[in-house]
């Protein structure tokens, strides 16, 4: 809350600003932000803005629709440098631009694993998050996880996936307490779904939407009115 309360201080109208990262939760506090009325450039070391949740054509339409609100967007790029040293209250900050490393962009994917050092000599199998099966239940009977600490079977592809979202948490919780009980509920698997609103341009996208090898995709696009959509078949 204390940082929070420091961006707000300091994102006075007009004031520069330089956001790292345009991804899902990148784009809701540029929102943000802009309503503060702050002179907004925007820093993603992807190729393009949401790589995580958006196809190329979907990540270059919002890059261009923020550009059309006045936002700068420099993508493929990444913070190298931010000199504070020696700099005086109030003065300017510079900081040095990159060109994007996609490896350390995959990196900061695996990052994002579920914490669950804790269970280290517990027994319980981990496998970026805690395992669990369609139940809910680990491989120590009577064990059980749901959340995003959950690694369950994910819908679009069969294998185990931590997707991070409040309905799956709600669902395998569901499914854990009646298994628990006593009950036959056997989650179908759990889905990557996200919906994003970019300075009022509406995104959305949900299962294997990058497609995979030796399946089908398809793409319209009418990049005039801000519109694509794509979906994708898994191969046979
Ligand atoms: C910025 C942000 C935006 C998001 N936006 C969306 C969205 O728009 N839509 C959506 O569907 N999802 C969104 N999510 C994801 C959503 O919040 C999570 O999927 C959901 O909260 C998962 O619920 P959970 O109960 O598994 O975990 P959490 O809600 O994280 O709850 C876990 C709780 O356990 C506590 N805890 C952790 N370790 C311990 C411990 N050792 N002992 C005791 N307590 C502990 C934590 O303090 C926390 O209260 C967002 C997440 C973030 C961070």
């Amino acid at each position: 809350m204390e940082d929070a309360r420091r961006i707000i201080a300091r994102a006075a109208p007009g004031s520069r600003v330089l956001q790292i990262g345009a991804g899902f939760i990148g784009c809701i506090i540029m929102e943000a932000l802009r309503s503060r009325g702050v002179e907004l450039t925007v820093v993603e070391m992807g190729d393009r803005m949401v790589p995580r949740m958006m196809t190329p054509a979907a990540g270059t339409m919002i890059r261009s629709w923020c550009e059309q609100q006045g936002v700068r967007v420099a993508r493929g790029a990444a913070r190298r440098r931010h000199p504070t040293r020696g700099r005086r209250r109030g003065a300017r900050r510079a900081a040095r631009l990159g060109r994007g490393d996609r490896g350390r962009y995959a990196d900061r994917g695996g990052r994002r694993a579920a914490n669950v050092d804790f269970l280290d000599g517990s027994g319980i199998d981990c496998e970026n998050g805690v395992a669990v099966d369609a139940t809910m239940q680990t491989n120590v009977p009577g064990v059980y996880a749901a959340g995003d600490v959950a690694a369950a079977i994910d819908l679009a592809t069969g294998k185990r996936a931590t997707n991070a979202i409040q309905p799956n948490a709600v669902e395998q919780a569901r499914v854990a307490r009646s298994t628990w009980r006593g009950g036959h509920v056997a989650s179908r698997g759990n889905m990557a779904l996200n919906v994003l609103d970019t300075l009022g341009l509406v995104s959305t996208s949900f299962g294997k939407w990058w497609g995979e090898p030796g399946g089908g995709t398809a793409e319209l696009i009418d990049a005039r009115d801000f519109a694509t959509c794509a979906c994708s078949s898994t191969a046979t």
